[in-house]
């Protein structure tokens, strides 16, 4: 395949800022180049203009060139539940989100609304995403054959889920484990597909489940885990009901030996001491969903004491709890939420976690989350001038930092300006 190279303002972190006057934590070039060859990155550095015979030169001077943004939580089933008006998170998952889930078990329309799911995370520069499928093996095959025809480095999984769901949702402890076991050997390191165990959360799972789930972390051991934690107070009353003699709700998960340093739970808002001691001490992931915390009104995440604590930490979308798809917009609401918890999230950490910091949560790093020779060609390109009203902010704003801040406050897909998927631009080529 012939060389592709990308001129413009290359910025990508090599650690996480420890604030906003950390230039060490990142690398920048105003006048940058990224060198493409067979999905990866060949090299990066200052553009020099005399060295690219047979190489075709893309021009995105003035935009910003990063790593592709990545989401650590998110349901595409979900995508015709987003912005569904309900009084909290129960009611919200029974009225919308476990009937839309059910549509799932028709193969031809898990399989439109996956391709619909890949073509917005392209609109909105997301390259790589964790991703609860529905309950049934169909939704896992339909997520996972639109990443492989898009090229993308997708996570996720079959939600095992045995109770407390209408029976067409439910699978049972022996066919959770079955069904979870084919995908894993259908998908799980083909191309870009990574599965990961997904029980959904210990209020959908008996115990006999969570054995099961337990079994199966034992025999894939380098697999990712994803389920939800501590997201709401009665959900944290009711799962304690049904795991009586367990310290507290994330005591059930430990209990089934399903944390460490490739799990990742969502939420994390409501913790006891202990439960934040349990979180640093297995490595484990607290993912952070801000638009869907807001807009459920689960509560605020308490960012500063996790990571005192020295927890691991992502930031996602959850989708359709969240309310957008664009990191841009999250990473938005989380600084309002830190606002009004008086802590401060700077842009620079904010642009941090949507890139490296979400592929360390992932253990992804290896591959993504920097714009480095040999890492995966997956890049975003944003404009910081999108809209008349950004670009008349811009006249004033002086630092990258600022740009940054701009961006993560009034930007949104139209600021994408295009999304690179293993070297492919894909953005450009979405119909409509
Ligand atoms: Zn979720």
């Amino acid at each position: 395949m012939a060389r592709r190279l990308l001129r413009g303002r290359v910025l990508s972190f090599v650690s996480e800022p420890q604030g906003l006057d950390d230039t060490d934590s990142y690398r920048y070039w105003d006048d940058g180049e990224v060198e493409i060859e067979d999905g990866k990155i060949v090299s990066v550095g200052p553009f020099d203009g005399t060295q690219h015979a047979d190489t075709e030169i893309i021009d995105h001077r003035g935009k910003l060139i990063l790593p592709g943004l990545i989401d650590p939580h998110i349901h595409f089933p979900q995508m015709q539940v987003i912005g569904s008006y309900a009084a909290n998170l129960l009611e919200w998952l029974n009225t919308y989100t476990f009937v839309e889930e059910q549509r799932f078990a028709e193969e031809a329309h898990a399989t439109r609304i996956a391709s619909r799911f890949f073509d917005e995370m392209i609109r909105h520069g997301t390259t790589t995403a964790a991703a609860y499928c529905s309950v049934h093996p169909q939704s896992v095959d339909a997520f996972f054959g639109e990443a492989a025809k898009r090229d993308m480095l997708m996570v996720g999984g079959k939600v095992m889920m045995d109770r407390n769901a209408p029976e067409a949702l439910r699978d049972t402890p022996q066919s959770g484990y079955d069904d979870s076991k084919a995908l894993i050997g259908k998908w799980h390191g083909k191309g870009r597909a990574h599965y990961a165990i997904t029980p959904r959360f210990a209020i959908t799972s008996t115990p006999e489940q969570m054995e099961m789930a337990e079994a199966l972390a034992r025999e894939f051991p380098d697999l990712h885990i994803q389920t939800h934690v501590d997201e709401n107070l009665d959900e944290i009353v009711f799962a304690k009901e049904l795991f009586p003699n367990l310290p507290d709700y994330l005591g059930i998960y430990e209990r089934y030996h399903l944390l460490g340093p490739k799990t990742l739970l969502g939420h994390c808002i409501h913790m006891t001491h202990r439960e934040v001691e349990i979180l640093a001490e297995t490595r484990s992931v607290a993912v952070w969903c801000p638009t869907s915390n807001l807009f459920i009104g689960s509560g605020l995440f308490d960012h500063d004491r996790l990571h005192a604590h020295g927890v691991r930490m992502g930031v996602a979308t959850d989708v359709g709890g969240g309310s957008s798809y664009s990191m841009l917009r999250t990473l938005d609401e989380g600084y309002k939420v830190l606002q009004l918890r008086g802590q401060r999230l700077n842009p620079l950490r904010s642009f941090y976690m949507m890139t490296l910091g979400n592929a360390r949560a992932m253990s992804l790093d290896d591959r993504i989350g920097a714009v480095e020779a040999g890492k995966d060609a997956d890049l975003v390109v944003l404009d910081a001038r999108a809209t008349p009203q950004m670009a008349l902010r811009m006249e004033a704003v002086g630092s990258l930092a600022n740009e940054l801040f701009l961006l993560q406050t009034c930007g949104d897909d139209r600021a994408v300006v295009e999304t690179y998927v293993a070297g492919k631009p894909m953005k450009s080529a979405l119909a409509g």
